[in-house]
């Protein structure tokens, strides 16, 4: 599983290769903080991303989605998620080989070096709706996920 310092490595490699593509920002660091929150954040005054300790129990791959979801945010050159937002997201995602097919914001399937690493659960999802919000700890939010997993049979990516 990923810690908190792997998915500040993975921020910076983007933020090293996204400069080499797109002149013109002034953006050299963002700080990841991993935290049980229900969701994630971007603030794009402090160059904070928070990524829920629940996208790290879920998967390796979900986890570096999520991230790259959040630091889109703040390279982003509009709010909210509209066309600009996507074009940024793409191309970060691009940099891991990876891909989203989107519902409308979120995606619908993570891809990784082409093959699906991630698949949306339906929205009766208990994981979604009962778990990841109630977690303090990676261990508890990991031990909820697989009980979950073996019960409700959703895969974990
Ligand atoms: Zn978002």
């Amino acid at each position: 599983m990923l810690t908190e310092g792997d998915l500040q490595a993975v921020v910076d490699l983007v933020l090293e290769k996204e400069q080499s593509r797109i002149k013109g920002h002034l953006i050299n660091h963002i700080t990841v903080r991993v935290k049980p929150v229900l969701r994630g954040k971007a603030d794009p005054y402090s160059l904070l991303v928070v990524v829920p300790l629940w996208a790290l129990a879920r998967s390796d791959d979900y986890a570096i989605y999520y991230t790259i979801h959040e630091v889109a945010h703040i390279l982003s050159p509009h709010r909210g998620h509209g066309s600009g937002y996507k074009e940024v997201e793409d191309l970060l995602l691009s940099f891991w080989e990876m891909s989203i097919k989107r519902k409308r914001a979120y995606p619908r399937t993570v891809s990784a070096k082409g093959d699906v690493v991630y698949t949306s659960p339906k929205k009766a999802d208990p994981f979604s709706w009962n778990v990841r919000n109630c977690y303090d700890s990676l261990e508890k939010a990991t031990q909820a996920l697989h009980r979950y997993s073996s019960r409700y049979r959703f895969g974990m990516g």
